[in-house]
């Protein structure tokens, strides 16, 4: 049985900038946030198992958080040298994953059907099965909050989150659902 304080003692062991427990009833959906997937803005949507449409409609992604006990969101904060520098903005997105690894393993050792999403789709293989063959990686597979319709902008500051870590910073956001 998971216990929060257990599983706090391992995340501190880990480079996680901020972090935070609630209820999965306080996880704001938006009917926008996942109109914005569908309308292709990040060049994602319909390429992988990560994304709408394979993660199914906003409500079946709404019953599947709410059917957990806890959730966490947490945090990473990269620096860039401007908003243009694309290889600092795909190193932090590279690093943020390679620690999402690890926070769901964490979770993952309390409860093996914990939930993670994470960040604009799934980079895990050079080119996905989608849509001709099952995932093959479907525990390291982790969709995006956006594709669930995840208002991330808004839950930061409700839950004393920074969204914005300062200029030439990128900062990413994780979400992980499980039960106690
Ligand atoms: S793990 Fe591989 S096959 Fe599965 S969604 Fe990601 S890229 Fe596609």
């Amino acid at each position: 049985m998971a216990k929060q304080s257990e599983i706090e003692k391992e995340l501190t062991k880990l480079p996680i900038l901020e972090y935070v427990f609630f209820k999965p009833e306080e996880i704001i959906f938006s009917k926008e946030v996942r109109d914005l997937c569908q309308g292709n803005s990040c060049g994602m949507y319909n390429s992988t198992w990560a994304c709408p449409p394979a993660v199914g409609s906003v409500e079946s992604c709404i019953e599947k958080c709410q059917a957990y006990d806890k959730a966490m969101l947490f945090t990473t904060a990269t620096e860039v040298a401007n908003s243009f520098d694309m290889k600092g903005w795909l190193r932090a997105r590279v690093e943020h994953e390679a620690l999402t690894d690890q926070v769901a393993a964490v979770f993952r050792s309390y409860d093996e059907n914990a939930l993670i999403l994470s960040t604009e789709g799934c980079t895990v293989c050079k080119k996905c099965t989608y849509p001709d063959a099952p995932c093959r990686f479907p525990d390291r597979m982790y969709p995006a909050t956006e594709g669930y319709g995840i208002m991330v902008m808004q839950m930061a500051p409700a839950l004393n989150i920074s969204y914005n870590n300062g200029a030439n910073t990128v900062t990413y956001f994780s979400m992980v659902l499980f039960n106690e």
